[in-house]
């Protein structure tokens, strides 16, 4: 079986649990120990399971909890190095690895994570795939664009935690500063709902079953306009909008 579950989504906070029936892996930290136990036991995940987290990038809202989870949870937190570098010296758990962001990371027999580099304004921005016995689980966040290489990685997923940010129109008429209008919407910026939805329409693998829209912005975006978006999809996939401040469904699935 695999399994999964988004415990925090959105600029408040970040971490996604995936795993097999004896282990699992984090990708990101961004709230704290306390938070993360209380929707864990919530969403009915086995923490003991759980062998290291990754770290996407240096950006407040995937690494405020980092350093709580890692100690609380005996687990290593895996960085690239210029993320490590980039981290204030106190958030910086003590337990903690380097990927290179060229070779994969074995971190249990059938849990391999392999970090591909993305678009994002940060030191050295990654996403993950996690290949958890013979599927793909994508997490594809904090993304400006879908280049080749996120292209290729989320064709292979049979799950994603897809971005969806920001809704272009409300994000044209919000209350955002004209700067960060420019930032979120550029290369280097987040995933809008209508590069989430090309990128299902174009480019999804055969195999393709659940997709949980993720960090879904407050301010620039509303679940009514993504419902409406998704709706064609809706007899094809499993989807989920992924709440800011509780945890989602936790799936558990078969291989
Ligand atoms: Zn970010
Ligand atoms: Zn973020």
């Amino acid at each position: 079986m695999i399994e999964f579950c988004s415990l925090a989504s959105g600029s408040n906070g970040n971490c996604y649990y995936i795993g097999n029936e004896t282990d699992a892996v984090l990708i990101d930290g961004g709230i704290s120990n306390r938070r993360f136990m209380e929707r864990a036991e919530t969403a009915q995940i086995d923490t003991t399971k759980i062998r290291a987290l990754f770290v996407s990038h240096e950006h407040y809202d995937h690494v405020a909890g980092l350093k709580s989870i890692s100690h609380r949870h005996n687990i290593p937190v895996y960085f690239s190095a210029a993320t490590y570098n980039a981290l204030s010296r106190r958030k910086r758990p003590q337990d903690y690895k380097l990927f290179d962001g060229v070779n994969s990371v074995k971190v249990a027999s059938n849990i391999e994570v392999f970090p591909f580099k993305k678009h994002h304004d940060a030191a050295d921005p990654y996403s993950f795939i996690v290949k958890v016995n013979d599927s793909y689980i994508g997490i594809i966040t904090d993304i400006g664009v879908a280049d080749s290489v996120c292209v290729d990685s989320f064709s292979k997923c049979r799950v994603v935690f897809l971005e969806m940010n920001y809704d272009y129109e409300m994000l044209q008429n919000g209350s955002y500063p004209q700067y960060l209008k420019e930032r979120i919407h550029s290369e280097n910026g987040h995933l809008s709902n209508t590069d989430a939805i090309n990128l299902i329409q174009n480019h999804s693998f055969s195999g393709l079953s659940h997709i949980i829209a993720s960090h879904i912005s407050a301010e620039n975006n509303s679940h009514s306009i993504i419902e409406k978006l998704i709706e064609p999809f809706a007899n094809r996939y499993c989807i989920e909008l992924a709440p800011r401040f509780a945890a989602g469904n936790h799936y558990v699935i078969d291989d």
